[in-house]
């Protein structure tokens, strides 16, 4: 059964015009559903009665069931959420001083098979509606209700490719941040694409106010092939081309996320590389400890080199910060937690 959740607002004000409704009724029915957060249609009371019992046949609400929760020695917590057909996500809630942030998932699987990735492990099966993206959310956000605490920030980085599942992220995307609904701000909202270039076009061209993110990880074609077969299609000049023109014609800040892989991408001369191309800019570099895949052959950089090739960058004119490790005692790579479930891992 499809979920309510799929609908954006002009989404919901059409359907609803369907069965004769006028378009302040989508308010309410927005307000019911991600205000007072109920989850049961008998209980919006101040919509018609007939039109209520037409909206249950057709849609349901929550539209994923918890099968697994993983809470970390840091309350970073890993959720295993079976969608209706059968399918399992997953999802990540992390406590930070500046508020709690959720990892969304956008796709069962994901065909990007990025190398040192669990997601990949399980091929995609198939695109999440908007819907079934917002449900982790307000499934989250109710437990949060429990404590009065909120959802403040989403990003974009679970399992699957955003711009492989275009239309149904950027509803996602205009749902939560709808003033009747969650109103999440677009800038407390960060996609994060592998480097989908006509992706990156639409999403320059769309000139939205959401953050985006980069998976960088090499600073050369040849590396970033080995890595990534998303660098077959798109070359880093294509790739860097189309970043420039978004960052400059939206005046937004990128972030270009680089996971540290020991003896992989780590070294000086790739630090000088990444330095090279990226200075001048208006981004930053956020550089990720790599969460271990069981036995894929890439390994964590330690500690210290990875301060030395944050030092590399910031003497060499990029900024960068060097990310903290989250919920390390469970299975929060992504993926990994859905694989073992699996028999995969
Ligand atoms: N497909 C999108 C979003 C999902 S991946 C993208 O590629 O950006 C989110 C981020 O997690 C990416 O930067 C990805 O490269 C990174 N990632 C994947 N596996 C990881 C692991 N085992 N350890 C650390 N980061 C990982």
């Amino acid at each position: 059964m499809q979920t309510i959740y799929d609908f954006t607002l002009p989404e919901m004000e059409e359907m609803l015009a369907g069965y004769g409704q006028k378009s302040y009724r989508a308010k309410q029915l927005y307000n019911w559903l991600y205000r007072k957060r109920v989850q049961r249609f008998e209980d919006m009371s101040d919509l018609p009665a007939a039109l209520l019992e037409k909206l249950k046949e057709r849609f349901c609400i929550m539209p994923v069931k918890p099968l697994e929760k993983q809470v970390a020695k840091d309350l970073t917590a890993k959720y295993l959420f079976e969608l209706q057909d059968g399918s399992t996500i997953e999802t990540v809630l992390m406590h930070f001083s500046f508020g709690k942030s959720v990892c969304v998932t956008t796709q069962v699987g994901c065909s990007m098979g990025c190398r040192f990735c669990a997601s990949g492990l399980l091929k995609k099966q198939r695109d999440l509606t908007a819907g079934e993206i917002v449900g982790q959310i307000m499934y989250i956000q109710q437990e949060l209700d429990a404590v009065n605490e909120r959802v403040d920030n989403v990003v974009v980085m679970g399992t699957g490719e955003p711009f492989d599942n275009y239309d149904n992220v950027l509803d996602f995307c205009a749902v939560i941040n709808s003033d009747h609904g969650l109103a999440i701000g677009a800038r407390h909202i960060t996609i994060s694409t592998c480097g989908v270039v006509p992706g990156i076009n639409r999403f320059a061209e769309g000139h939205y106010q959401y953050n985006l993110a980069i998976s960088l990880h090499a600073p050369n074609d040849a590396l970033r092939k080995e890595l990534m077969p998303i660098a077959r299609a798109y070359s880093l000049d294509q790739l860097m081309d189309a970043l420039k023109r978004y960052s400059e014609g939206n005046h937004r800040r990128l972030t270009f996320e680089y996971i540290l892989l020991k003896n992989v991408n780590d070294s000086d001369a790739h630090a000088m590389e990444l330095a090279d191309l990226i200075r001048g800019m208006n981004a930053y570099v956020n550089l990720i400890p790599y969460n271990e895949v069981n036995e894929n052959g890439f390994h964590t950089t330690d500690e210290r080199r990875s301060l030395h090739f944050y030092d590399v960058l910031m003497k060499n004119g990029v900024k960068a910060t060097l990310r903290s490790r989250h919920g390390d005692d469970i299975d929060a790579a992504c993926g990994q937690l859905r694989a073992r479930r699996e028999g995969i891992l």
